[in-house]
């Protein structure tokens, strides 16, 4: 089995080398926005959409030319790279998976991406990288580089450098290490709660520090705008949230690493957590309801990670020989694992199931996991995995978790509605 994966240091840079990666990652964000302005006048103009290759011959005009002088002093391939990056983000956009391409602005995620393994060297011996324009760079050594390089990826984060060195490797088709399955029922109060029982607190790392946060933003509002004050300020802002951002990352590692360990077969709802978090307030002409509540679940939704928790658990489980199923989420919360009635009634409140057929009762949570591994026990049976098998559109368009505190009829949705054979 073919195995990519990535491989991230912390690059230890001198003076000169710091100041050269800033200038390398601003020319590949200005190649990329140059990219997109002449993509959007040429559009205007009624022109068709400029391909990579027709593109690449623009970088080379705007290396040569006599404006932009300082482009010849980064190294070609990244600068091609941010091309390629522009490109496919046009391609997701023309494929209706992404919104339009936006311009980057500075300070902003800067990175640039050597893809050229030939003119990437790995001097583990003695810790250090080569990298085209920037010569021999010290790292720290974390852990062994596995596999052949593929590319590498220098990005800055909170003032610190790192690259990631992503590889391919042959490994041995894995052999799950238990044969048990498991159902997970994301949520709230609970960050993910098991069909067994058992449950995962909730993280809300950004809720920890929101409080630290506020201040410091109100102390950098104290302060003039760009002075040096103002400076320490945001970058101190900065590392709290780089801070944030690795606690929960931390965090999720862990849950998922242990998860995909000790199952076979995981399963989870296919919630849309795109649609979820999108925007409360809605637009001028369709002002969004409940803005308020809507704004503080989106938060919470995006602070503990739920996407990000359910891309975890795909690709651990691969490499561990497990399966990942995501299921239709309809009626998971108001089914009844005993006797399959199903009524908004049967959960009076957010934390107590109680069945109005045959009085069943359970944590509202744990009922929720039960529903969701018994529904991709049938999905398994039929040998589709449901979140692959739709089309990204139809994915869209699918509902979102529904979650009701009171109990309401009307928001149950026939499974058969969703177009979900074998259910
Ligand atoms: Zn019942």
């Amino acid at each position: 089995m073919r195995r990519l994966q990535a491989f991230k240091y912390e690059l230890r840079p001198n003076g000169e080398q710091a100041r050269q990666m800033r200038r390398f990652a601003g020319a590949c964000r200005f190649v990329f926005n140059q990219a997109l302005a002449l993509q959007k006048a040429n559009h205007e103009a009624g022109g068709q959409f400029i391909g990579y290759v027709a593109m690449a011959k623009h970088l080379t005009a705007w290396r040569n030319g006599s404006e932009t002088p300082w482009l010849k002093d980064a190294p070609v391939h990244p600068l091609q790279h941010a091309l390629k990056n522009l490109d496919r983000a046009y391609q997701n956009f023309f494929a209706q998976r992404m919104a339009f391409p936006r311009f980057k602005k500075k300070g902003k995620r800067e990175s640039f991406r050597y893809p050229d393994p030939k003119q990437i060297k790995l001097d583990r011996a003695n810790g250090r990288l080569f990298l085209p324009k920037l010569g021999w760079l010290r790292y720290r050594d974390s852990r062994e580089v596995l596999g052949t390089v593929k590319n590498a990826t220098v990005s800055c984060i909170g003032g610190k450098w790192f690259v990631s060195i992503q590889t391919e490797r042959e490994v041995e088709p894995p052999v799950p290490a238990s044969s048990s399955a498991i159902g997970i029922d994301v949520g709230i109060a609970r960050f993910a709660t098991m069909s067994d029982g058992s449950y995962l607190a909730p993280l809300n790392s950004f809720r920890k520090h929101e409080a630290r946060l506020r201040r410091y933003q109100r102390a950098m509002s104290r302060k003039v705008k760009f002075s040096s004050n103002w400076k320490k300020a945001k970058a101190r802002i900065q590392r709290l949230h780089v801070r944030i951002g690795n606690v929960r990352r931390d965090y999720l590692h862990q849950a998922t690493s242990a998860i995909s360990q000790n199952h076979a077969m995981v399963c989870i709802e296919d919630l849309q957590v795109r649609n979820m978090s999108k925007s409360a307030v809605g637009s001028s002409e369709q002002p969004g309801k409940n803005v308020r509540a809507k704004s503080g679940l989106n938060k919470v939704i995006l602070d503990q990670g739920w996407f990000e928790f359910r891309r975890q658990l795909d690709y651990k489980l691969a490499w561990n020989g497990g399966l990942l199923i995501a299921v239709p989420p309809q009626n998971t919360s108001r089914t009844c694992p005993a006797c399959g009635h199903v009524s908004a009634y049967n959960r009076r409140t957010q934390a107590k199931f109680a069945c109005v057929a045959c009085g069943y009762e359970e944590n509202a949570d744990v009922v929720g996991a039960m529903n969701i591994l018994a529904r991709g026990h049938r999905v398994a049976a039929c040998g589709e995995a449901v979140s692959q098998a739709r089309p990204a559109r139809a994915r869209r368009a699918a509902s979102v978790k529904q979650e009701p505190t009171e109990a309401t009829e009307s928001g149950a949705m026939p499974l058969r509605a969703v177009g979900i054979p074998c259910l």
